[in-house]
């Protein structure tokens, strides 16, 4: 291998490694579950976005077998050239008929969503306005679209308004924002946020993949939640998180959805997802819109969490959701917490920079319907001897 490159590889390594931001991949034996397995060991899993349960659900899985076994595996072409199935179409339509939208499209990923849509859709002539704790897919979105980025303090609705009010002349102006946001499970404030779009004449896409399936009366997002889904010009939310299976959507007008066609490059230039994956994330969706008992265990195990560590004495920010963040500050430390809940059977992975801000790494913990009561009792347990031994409580 070339000298330089060797020990540009090295360097780089080690440097993370000193500052305790080195990743490395945990390898389940199995299924993606409440209980997970490695290297034979049993865990308690509580960092999925698997909120439901929904990802080893015995009817997902028939949905996606009972596809393969109609229309085989992969789909073999591109939407645009003949990827396009019937039912990579029903799903669409089920999804807008379920946001009460025009029209719908499906992305692979919610990355690819992201950093199409916002790339197709803005350009320099255009700024957008985007909360400084977006995800990261949005932010590479904005990079690709070459558009005029302004920032604005986390949550801080006079901040934004203050840019609103100042930064005019150009072509569009979109306000971007995670509904929920996925680090610090609090919500973005969606009334305030489409009040200022309407005083200041401008755009609002979100982000919902943490809020589908887990927020609003109707498991609809955060837009049912505040009311506002009429007032919403971009929806964006992924199909891999509560509904269990792989994939994103976006809803909205008609010539929103054909502009996407023509124009979103991760849209046109990719292979269709295989149907299996359309009828698994049908499926969840089915059971999201009739199961409304699994978000209500979801959030009564949220609310139980909470307050218990609370009382405790953690620093769980703002959080709203079942994305429950535990304040570490040191990213040493958190993978020091994460490590020492390991070894009592808990997994729970720390978060560290730069996916969150510097001197703000955290443990994310999420919970899950599917999670007994005895082993919310357990991480609790867990939780508050491990806090006490790091001086967190
Ligand atoms: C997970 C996530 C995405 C990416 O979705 P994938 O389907 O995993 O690619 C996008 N936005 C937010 C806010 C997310 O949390």
């Amino acid at each position: 291998m070339n000298e330089n490159f060797r020990l540009f590889l090295t360097q780089e390594l080690e440097s993370l490694n000193q500052k305790g931001l080195k990743r490395q991949m945990r390898i389940l034996d199995g299924a993606q579950d409440a209980h997970v397995y490695i290297d034979g060991k049993e865990y308690l899993n509580f960092c999925s976005n698997n909120y439901l349960g929904l990802a080893n659900h015995k009817r997902l899985k028939m949905a996606a077998i009972e596809e393969i076994k109609a229309n085989g595996v992969g789909a073999g072409a591109s939407r645009l050239v003949c990827g396009t199935l019937k039912v990579h179409q029903l799903l669409e339509e089920k999804i807008a008929q379920f946001k009460g939208a025009e029209s719908c499209l499906i992305f692979n990923t919610g990355y690819m969503a992201n950093v199409g849509i916002i790339s197709s859709l803005f350009d320099t002539n255009d700024i957008i306005f985007c909360d400084k704790f977006n995800h990261a897919s949005i932010i590479d979105g904005i990079m690709l679209s070459g558009a005029k980025l302004k920032r604005y303090p986390h949550g801080d609705m006079s901040a934004l308004e203050e840019m609103l009010r100042k930064e005019t002349g150009c072509r569009k102006r979109v306000i971007i924002t995670d509904s929920v946001f996925s680090m610090d499970g609090d919500m973005a404030p969606l009334d305030k946020i489409v009040f200022l779009a309407k005083k200041y004449d401008c755009l609002v896409m979100i982000d919902e993949a943490h809020a589908l399936g887990v927020l609003g009366k109707n498991g609809k997002g955060a837009a049912e939640y505040f009311g506002v889904e009429k007032d919403i010009d971009i929806q964006m939310g992924t199909l891999s998180k509560a509904v269990g299976s792989l994939g994103a959507y976006v809803c909205g007008s008609k010539d929103l959805i054909s502009f996407l066609i023509n124009r979103a490059r991760s849209f046109i230039y990719t292979t269709a997802l295989p149907t299996s994956v359309i009828a698994a994330a049908s499926e969840g969706l089915d059971i999201i819109q009739t199961d409304s008992l699994l978000r209500k265990e979801l959030w009564n195990k949220t609310f139980f969490l909470y307050n218990n560590l609370r009382k405790m004495g953690f620093d769980l920010l703002n959080t709203q959701t079942p994305i429950i963040p535990i304040l570490v500050k040191d990213a040493v430390k958190a993978v020091k917490f994460s490590q020492r809940l390991f070894e009592k059977g808990i997994l729970i992975s720390a978060i560290r920079p730069p996916t969150v801000p510097p001197h703000t790494a955290r443990l994310r913990l999420t919970v899950m319907a599917t999670h007994t009561q005895q082993e919310l009792e357990k991480l609790l347990d867990v939780l508050e001897r491990i806090g006490q031994e790091l001086c967190l409580i």
